[in-house]
């Protein structure tokens, strides 16, 4: 990336080339970099001593407890292409020199680099800007707020049996065609509601409602998505959860907060792209569908049929596969146009057998299957 190596001098003669000071490795994490599979490195140092401070063992310079920065590369190099990104933490990595070298050899293993930083050191933050994918400022006393794109007030379906309200939250990693809720899949949306208008929207529902739907968009996404459930139940409400199972590990931290998750299955987990657009989350589905099973949270196990995509065999299959799986609960649900911004799969949506006819040769298979027609 055309970035040198930074030289210090020794006392024994020329300059030496000086690493990254690295104070702690986490291996793997779906919050650290909102959105992106990573592992975090720890640098070691920062000038600044802030009370809430979660590291105080990282504002230490020198001797740093983590692994050499050279066996911090040879872990990353065993997870290319099994992590999204690396990102660096401290401590305070802008203090460190050999911080841009670091990123330039992360960036030429194929990880996007993530950072987070109070930006103590602006000079060195500018440098290394044109390195970063993602920059989050060091957000140690502040709780990660969720992005919320859209709210309903009122469902009776969302929620089979529930009246609930419905959070949809913005951002989703997949590019489903059949996506009715295409506003959403970015990152951020043009219309966000601020987390703290719909808390107060719920103070006014309380005893009126009996639970809150966090949909989307992906919701296991966001790393504020803890929070707001700790604080929707503090209310009194119950918790539900629309989610594709983008994000297993995030689902396993959510859902003792659960109480009942819809998780939708899109297809065989081994043709999942083809519905998704996203390598590798047939994988991550099926990690998800095995993460809700093991919980013991209610669920409802969902599958969009559209014609184009699967097939009454498709379908046939992927039910079998799913009562094979341990699945008790099943729904088999027709495509809707509504929102759906795919002119193909929007003109080629009629089917030559209702759907309910394929449901009928899986009924036994589930203590419960139903079929949802728009
Ligand atoms: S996973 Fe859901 S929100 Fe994301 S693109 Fe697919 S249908 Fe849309």
């Amino acid at each position: 990336m055309g970035v040198s190596a930074p030289r210090v001098a020794s006392r024994h003669g020329p300059a030496v080339q000086r690493e990254l000071q690295v104070g702690g490795l986490t291996p793997f994490t779906s919050i650290d970099y909102p959105g992106q599979l990573s592992a975090v490195v720890f640098v070691q140092g920062c000038p600044w001593r802030c009370g809430y401070c979660h590291n105080p063992h990282l504002q230490a310079r020198g001797q740093p407890a983590g692994p050499r920065w050279g066996d911090v590369l040879d872990f990353l190099r065993r997870r290319a292409g099994l992590l999204d990104a690396v990102v660096f933490s401290g401590g305070e990595p802008t203090l460190d020199p050999a911080l841009p070298q670091a990123m330039a050899e992360v960036r030429a293993l194929g990880f996007k680099v993530g950072l987070h930083s109070a930006g103590v050191n602006p000079q060195r933050l500018q440098a290394v800007l044109p390195l970063l994918d993602g920059l989050t400022p060091c957000y140690a006393n502040h709780k990660m707020t969720l992005r919320v794109g859209g709210l309903t007030p009122l469902s009776t379906t969302d929620w089979p049996g529930m009246l609930a309200a419905v959070v949809f939250c913005q951002g989703c990693p997949w590019r489903c065609g059949y996506c009715h809720n295409p506003d959403l899949i970015p990152p951020r949306g043009e219309n966000e509601i601020p987390w703290d208008d719909v808390l107060a929207f719920l103070h006014r529902r309380q005893g009126l409602l009996d639970g809150v739907v966090f949909s989307g968009g992906e919701p296991t996404l966001q790393a504020g998505l803890v929070d707001a459930m700790r604080e929707v139940r503090a209310l009194g409400f119950k918790v539900g959860l629309h989610t594709g199972g983008a994000y297993p590990q995030h689902l396993a931290a959510v859902l003792p907060l659960v109480d009942w998750v819809g998780l939708d299955v899109k297809a065989a987990f081994a043709d999942y792209a083809r519905i998704t657009g996203a390598p590798g989350s047939g994988e991550r589905a099926l990690a998800s569908l095995q993460q809700v099973l093991e919980s013991g949270v209610a669920y409802e196990i969902r599958t969009t049929v559209h014609p184009t995509l699967l097939n009454d065999g498709d379908v046939t299959a992927l039910g079998r596969d799913l009562a094979a799986r341990g699945v008790k609960q099943y729904v088999i649900q027709a495509f809707r146009s509504q929102g759906c911004q795919d002119v193909y799969l929007n003109q080629h949506a009629t089917r030559t057998q209702p759907l309910q006819a394929v449901g009928a040769t899986l009924a036994d298979l589930f203590e419960n299957l139903t079929v949802r027609i728009a």
